[in-house]
């Protein structure tokens, strides 16, 4: 029988993917970063000197990057291109303020997905992203759909990025989470939103032990119902 295959989609700083990977390691699912992809794109094209102005450019590039995705030790994902690790390069402010206008372009989505919907074909994934229970595994087995107030989110953005150094205020963070919500919710193909069959988490108020409790409890839970 094929594995199942977990969908967690929601905005920035929501907690999904740290949810995820560790979901993943506690059922013994692969986990893919699906943004990890996009941000990977958006990495190249600034490197490449494209301009976003001009759509043709991201699309020709999408279509001969060359994206690896590994799995780390902590079960993260490790993203490299042409063989080069640039799983640290992606989470700039400089991809974040990008990465919305390259993700929109429905060319570029096309390629990533395709890839996404191969990796995943076999099941036994859990993968985190705007649109995977909506277009790339609309036949998942359980989607999820993690929300939380744009003030906790931002909070929880600016606790990574400060941790790694970043020289951002609070109010820059806020800024650049709400407009990458703003693109990524108004894009005409695949723009984030619940799938209706998605199971909504709030996780203003939670902790992410408790996030991950949740989905694991309602996975498992599906999976008993099946047997
Ligand atoms: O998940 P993360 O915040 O790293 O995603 C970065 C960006 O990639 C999102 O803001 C969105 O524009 C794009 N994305 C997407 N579809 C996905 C995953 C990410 O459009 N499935």
């Amino acid at each position: 029988m094929k594995d199942i295959n977990v969908a967690v989609d929601g905005p920035a700083g929501a907690g999904k993917s740290t949810a995820a990977r560790e979901v993943a390691s506690r059922l013994n699912l692969k986990y893919l970063d699906t943004g990890a992809m996009y941000r990977a794109l958006t990495w190249k094209a600034i490197i490449e000197n494209i301009d976003f102005q001009n759509p043709e450019e991201i699309i020709n590039l999408a279509a001969v990057i060359n994206i690896d995705i590994k799995n780390g030790s902590d079960g993260s994902n490790l993203v490299y291109i042409d063989g080069i690790d640039v799983t640290q390069e992606i989470r700039t402010p400089a991809v974040n303020g990008k990465v919305s206008i390259v993700s929109k372009i429905p060319e570029a989505r096309g390629k990533l997905v395709a890839r996404q919907q191969k990796i995943a074909e076999d099941g036994g994934f859990i993968m985190d992203g705007r649109d995977i229970g909506t277009n790339v595994l609309p036949g998942a087995d359980f989607k999820f759909f993690l929300t939380a107030s744009l003030e906790v989110r931002a909070q929880r953005r600016y606790m990574e990025l400060k941790e790694k150094g970043c020289n951002i205020t609070l109010e820059d963070v806020k800024k650049e989470i709400s407009m990458r919500d703003k693109i990524d919710k108004g894009r005409e193909v695949a723009p984030l939103i619940a799938a209706k069959d998605a199971d909504l988490i709030d996780t203003t108020h939670m902790n992410i032990e408790d996030v991950i409790q949740e989905i694991v409890r309602k996975v498992n839970k599906l999976k008993a119902g099946r047997t």
